[in-house]
């Protein structure tokens, strides 16, 4: 008995636990300091109106280019950042880095939303809100443009203070989509009642579907209801055009996913909104 006790209180303190805990350590001092020298940096993922193939949307994903140890990707630091507070920086940056930006297209004439995550823990911040309103009058971008998305998961954490957040948020004429839905187990008819605007299924459906025909079901029942709902639809994990074809024969759907393009540079962004500004012949009687 005391020779497993021993072994447990070993294996407590095991080497590999110390040195992820100095390691979680310095990457969490680390981050500290990144926020201050500019570390922290945007790109943008394209949404597509599946059927006319245009882009109507990007979403803004934090990358971290560290000094030693490369680009970090969120899901390598948004936890610790979520975990220590620090998250409330690195959403003000990437809410202030993304209606910049999107303030730029706008000018350009590029009539695009911009979404950017939330975490959790922001649904506690009774002052987001205000926050959000000093953002879109400092780069006098109009609400309707920016989409905050909240995951499933997250708004299942605290539903109270979720849909008070919620109705701020929206009060001002930002809007809301549930992002990664069907990972957690809310119904769709829920999600609604707290008044959302857009609905993304996760990719773990959605990727599938060309092969999985249970997953085909899902996403399609899941789809029309959305749309019979009245929520706009963003179709995650897009891999390939046969996946594409199938959820644009629903119609009214976007994507999201590398097939439709990866995350990308600004100045990749400006070049392919550019690009389909000239090839539509739509666009140009529209007199911008
Ligand atoms: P998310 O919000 O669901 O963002 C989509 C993620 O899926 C992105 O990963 C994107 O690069 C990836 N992705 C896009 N298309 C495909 C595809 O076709 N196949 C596959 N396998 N993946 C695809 P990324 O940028 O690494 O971000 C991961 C997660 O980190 C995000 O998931 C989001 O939850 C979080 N995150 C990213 N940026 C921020 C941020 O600024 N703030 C907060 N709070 N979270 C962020
Ligand atoms: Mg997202
Ligand atoms: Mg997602
Ligand atoms: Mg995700």
């Amino acid at each position: 008995y005391h020779a497993k006790l021993e072994r447990d209180r070993i294996s407590t303190y095991s080497p590999e636990y110390d040195v992820n805990t100095v390691e979680r350590l310095q990457l969490l001092a680390d981050l500290r300091s990144a926020l201050d020298s500019q570390q922290l940096r945007v790109v943008y993922q394209p949404q597509v109106d599946l059927n006319s193939r245009r882009t109507v949307a990007v979403e803004a994903l934090v990358r971290w280019d560290h000094p030693t140890r490369g680009t970090i990707a969120p899901d390598d630091f948004i936890p610790l950042a979520e975990n220590s507070g620090l998250i409330f920086p690195v959403t003000h940056f990437v809410l202030d880095a993304a209606l910049a930006q999107l303030a730029r297209w706008r000018e350009a004439g590029h009539q695009i939303r911009v979404a950017v995550n939330l975490s959790a823990r922001h649904l506690s911040d009774v002052g987001l809100a205000q926050q959000i309103y000093e953002a879109l009058a400092r780069h006098q971008v109009p609400p309707s443009a920016l989409v905050l998305e909240i995951t499933e998961t997250g708004i299942l954490s605290d539903t109270v203070r979720a849909d008070m957040v919620i109705r701020a948020v929206r009060g001002i004429g930002v809007e809301i989509a549930i992002d990664d839905y069907g990972t957690g187990n809310a119904s769709l008819s829920y999600l609604k009642r707290l008044q959302i605007d857009e609905l993304k299924v996760d990719r773990s459906f959605v990727s599938n579907i060309g092969s999985d025909h249970h997953d085909l079901i899902i996403v399609r029942s899941t789809i029309a209801l959305a749309l019979a709902l009245d929520l706009r639809v963003v179709a995650e994990g897009i891999e390939d055009d046969a996946t594409a074809e199938a959820l644009a024969q629903l119609g009214g759907v976007i994507g999201q996913g590398y097939y439709l393009g990866s995350p990308a540079s600004v100045d990749e962004i400006s070049e392919r909104l550019e690009l389909e500004r000239r090839s539509a012949p739509t666009a140009r009687g529209a007199g911008r």
